[in-house]
């Protein structure tokens, strides 16, 4: 199944961290990536593979883990909320 591209209600892509530009989804096999779309961005970051929208929108809007205001880090593979509630 391809995954549509179309953000979920409630949620929102960040810009690039680095250019400031506008991301999107990608579709992969069963699953997604989300890549910054500016074709001037000197990085064009993606995120790795997800089988959730959920999941690479959350990676993608994860900014420094030293940043208080995001608890949301890599804990074996998932992603989870470092205050103690599981996503
Ligand atoms: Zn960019």
């Amino acid at each position: 199944m391809i995954i549509d591209t179309k953000l979920p209600a409630g949620m929102t892509l960040l810009p690039c961290p680095f250019c400031g530009g506008t991301a999107q989804i990608e579709p992969d096999g069963d699953g997604c990536f989300i890549a910054c779309l500016n074709k001037d961005c000197l990085v064009v970051p993606i995120t790795l593979y997800f089988r959730t929208k959920h999941d690479a929108i959350r990676a993608w809007n994860r900014r420094s883990v030293a940043d208080p205001l995001d608890p949301i880090i890599p804990v074996g593979g998932k992603l989870r909320i470092v205050n103690g509630t599981t996503i």
